[in-house]
């Protein structure tokens, strides 16, 4: 039986019809209006319509931006896209017909990936998803984890360095203000400006503005700053992990996100930093740092398998 998963991010809105091995049979892809909660619920009706059409759908799955409520049903907030307590599940399904789930994408990522991509067999799973900020999802005995009112899992909000850097979320010292895309570029600018001697390759690259491509391509050519922007990102992502492991105990993380494209200039040193880290090391096994294997496909297949299962 088919489902279809959407993905509703900040600038597009992905959506593909899934069968029950997780694989995409079609797909589609529409800009969102992020300001327009109406025309967003319309425009998943659009590519619903489109995908369905001479196709037998089960369900609707949708991955959402935004902090979605225990129901599954509505989105309480989104940081990124103009909802605030919006019905978006009663709305979609009302226009297409069809059962809807609504998930956090985030949540929606890391069930694709424990299903059907690096987490395959895993029951116990940290998904980290590095992009400007982190998303975080986390399987517990083979269960997505939502927590009591649907919020859990916001691993990027993490409160790590009392009186660091300020977040968007409104707190201090987050934890994707130190080991996030965004995180990266903040570390080489900052570095940039206390010693440009250092950062040549950099400067040179960047002309005025520094952004994560430069600095990528910067730590590549041996840029110095950007080669300890990147250091100092592993070591924060490697913490992390290993305080995620002390409360979670999972038998592995999937670091994904499009940050993780990089990952051959941190993830080692990431994982290194892991096991230094971890609490009780030595005296259990450690936890395997994957990378992501189903890319930006993983919202689609994880909100989809989400509505089969409904
Ligand atoms: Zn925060």
């Amino acid at each position: 039986m088919l489902t279809i998963g959407v993905d509703i991010g900040g600038t597009k809105v992905a959506a593909g019809v899934v069968d029950d091995q997780g694989k995409i049979v079609a797909h589609t892809l529409r800009p969102t209006a992020a300001d327009r909660p109406d025309v967003v619920a319309e425009t998943v009706a659009d590519v619903v319509r489109e995908l369905a059409a001479g196709r037998e759908i089960e369900a609707v799955g949708v991955g959402a931006a935004g902090f979605v409520d225990e129901t599954r049903s509505i989105v309480r907030f989104a940081p990124n896209l103009a909802w605030r307590e919006e019905p978006l599940q009663k709305k979609i399904s009302g226009l297409v017909g069809l059962p809807v789930v609504i998930e956090n994408d985030a949540n929606a990522m890391a069930w694709g990936e424990t299903r059907f991509g690096a987490g395959r067999g895993q029951s116990h799973v940290v998904c980290v998803t590095l992009g400007t900020g982190i998303g975080g999802g986390i399987v517990i005995d083979g269960a997505l984890y939502r927590g009591r009112w649907g919020m859990g899992a916001e691993l990027g909000h993490m409160q790590v360095v009392p009186g660091g850097r300020p977040c968007g979320c409104g707190n201090i010292g987050c934890w994707e203000q130190y080991a996030s895309g965004q995180a990266l570029v903040k570390e080489a600018r900052e570095l940039a400006e206390a010693e440009p001697k250092r950062a040549e390759i950099l400067l040179g690259l960047a002309g005025g503005k520094i952004e994560g491509e430069e600095v990528t391509e910067a730590a590549k050519l041996g840029d110095e700053v950007s080669l300890a922007a990147f250091a100092s990102f592993a070591d924060w992502l490697g913490q992390g992990m290993a305080d995620l492991a002390a409360v979670l105990d999972p038998g592995c993380f999937i670091v994904g996100g499009g940050v993780s494209r990089a990952a051959d200039l941190f993830i080692d040193r990431a994982r290194a930093a892991f096991a230094e880290r971890l609490t009780g090391r030595g005296h259990r096994p450690f936890a395997e740092i994957r990378l992501a294997e189903l890319g930006a496909s993983a919202g689609v297949v994880g909100a989809a398998d989400l509505a089969r299962r409904r």
